[in-house]
């Protein structure tokens, strides 16, 4: 995940991280990013659970 976003609520689900931040317009945006050397997973998601379940679910292809 990109350093200059301020992430509230950050946890770990395995190796990827999930944090809640605001976009530049206040709205609620939620990531999961991978945090493994070259795995490049990361994505925006519009709910905390949406984002949750997808670092549940990532398989890191990195090993
Ligand atoms: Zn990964």
């Amino acid at each position: 995940m990109t350093a200059n976003r301020r992430f509230r609520n950050v946890i770990r689900i395995g190796p990827v991280q999930v944090g809640t931040y605001y976009d530049g317009r206040g709205r609620e945006k939620h990531t999961a990013a991978c945090t493994a050397p070259r795995c490049g997973f990361s994505t925006d998601f519009d709910s905390r659970a949406a984002a949750e379940l997808a670092a549940r679910t990532h398989r890191c292809s990195v090993r």
